[in-house]
């Protein structure tokens, strides 16, 4: 571990993303790597949640929707993200769940293709995205769901029944990054939509919805983007084909004019259609205090810090573990990979719970994946290596063989 540990110690001291760690808080004695589910807090969401509660709710009240700027909070928060994801200004709304944001936009490219059946998607893409693709083909007549093969390029499942292609961009497991401009062009070729899911893209690398021509994007925000537990999804549909597109939860802050009161729905403007009911205030609050740590972030500064310090984790494991039963489940290639890591292991909810013990913090997946989530903006290269020593203490001494450990908690 010396040599990895030296290696960690210069790239730290040259990191120019560094300062930004003192931003968050980290808590004492933890190595976390669960970016990729819930971001560590950024210190200035407390103070903000507590003047969103003390001075805009107790004393503002109901003044506070315009005065505070209550109302505008999911087109404000979706201009933080927006440069994000290569979108422009009053391209990006954020409210509700990556789920229900799915639903909105699938049902609206089944609409703008209502000649196809069929809503292709990847068979192992994070569940949600296929259940909800699922129910609403089954609300749709004789819309099916097909799902491409997982060992060929999904493009290869493409054809003229086709409406739209939903899938991942970095995929949750794998962390397999697609090639959004090469699957968005095929999709386009064959006549279909594509629906990108970002959920593990969007704080990780740069990405460019616009210059890729994407129809449709969703994605979560309290992974890296550490809007926190239950922080609203964002949408993104394309300019070009917004002001054609319906979609089926047309609530009435999606309204051209929710104040008139009118009796007839009409879309609002451009994005702002995908809104549904009232904005989650608290929690757009905080996310919104999140995304102002962004406005300097170089995201190809961003790119290369993940890709080194996935790059050191790997083979600071690989080259202390040994063959102690894990294997590499994500791309060997840094650039073919997202921020997280990923390896299957027998006992692996095992594994992380002892982790977990040891200060450790990564995520399970089933049936068998240890998952370690590199978020560039908090972590060091030292929080790689000392990740690493841990696996390999867990694995040599097998601290996972202990009882306690056998029980699964509620959320793994
Ligand atoms: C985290 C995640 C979601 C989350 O969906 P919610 O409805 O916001 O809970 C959806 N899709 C993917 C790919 C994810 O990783």
């Amino acid at each position: 571990m010396k040599r990895f540990l030296d290696e960690a110690q210069g790239l730290d001291a040259d990191d120019a993303l560094a300062h930004l760690r003192q931003c968050f808080h980290v808590p004492d004695g933890v190595v976390y790597l669960d970016g990729n589910s819930l971001g560590l807090m950024p210190k200035g969401v407390p103070a903000r949640l507590a003047a969103t509660a003390e001075a805009e709710w107790s004393e503002g009240l109901i003044r506070s929707w315009t005065a505070a700027g209550w109302m505008k909070l999911p087109s404000t928060v979706g201009d933080r993200i927006a440069p994000l994801i290569g979108a422009g200004p009053g391209e990006v709304v954020v409210g509700d769940s990556t789920s229900v944001n799915l639903f909105k936009c699938l049902a609206a490219a089944l609409e703008l293709r209502c000649g196809r059946r069929v809503i292709l998607a990847e068979a192992d893409n994070f569940p949600t995205d296929n259940y909800i693709a699922e129910g609403l083909a089954g609300m749709s007549g004789d819309r099916i769901v097909r799902y491409a093969a997982t060992d060929e390029p999904i493009a290869d499942s493409l054809d003229d029944n086709v409406a739209v292609l939903v899938l991942s961009h970095i995929h949750y497991r794998t962390a397999l990054i697609q090639d959004m401009g090469a699957v968005t062009a095929a999709a386009h070729a064959a006549g279909a939509l594509v629906l990108w899911d970002l959920s593990h893209s969007a704080g990780v690398l740069p990405v460019d919805l616009g210059g890729a021509d994407v129809d449709f994007a969703v994605g979560c925000t309290y992974k890296y983007l550490n809007g926190g537990p239950g922080a609203p999804a964002y949408t993104y549909v394309s300019p070009r084909l917004v002001g054609r597109t319906r979609q089926p939860l047309a609530g009435w802050l999606g309204h051209a004019d929710p104040f008139a009161f009118a009796p007839d729905y009409r879309p609002g403007v451009a994005i702002k259609r995908f809104i549904c009911g009232t904005p989650q205030v608290l929690s757009l609050a905080a996310l919104d205090e999140s995304l102002k740590l962004w406005a300097d972030v170089d995201l190809p500064d961003l790119r290369t810090k993940a890709m080194r310090m996935t790059e050191l984790f790997i083979a600071a494991v690989e080259a202390s573990c040994g063959r102690q039963g894990l294997d590499l489940a994500v791309p060997r290639d840094a650039v073919r990979r997202g921020n997280h890591v990923s390896f299957s292991h027998p006992h692996g909810y095992r594994v992380m719970r002892a982790l977990i013990e040891r200060g450790i913090i990564g995520d399970f997946r089933a049936p068998d994946i240890i998952r370690f989530a590199f978020a560039p903006l908090y972590l060091t290269y030292a929080d790689a290596v000392r990740a690493a020593a841990e696996l390999a203490r867990v694995l040599d001494q097998e601290l996972w063989n202990d009882p306690r450990f056998a029980v699964r908690a509620e959320v793994t």
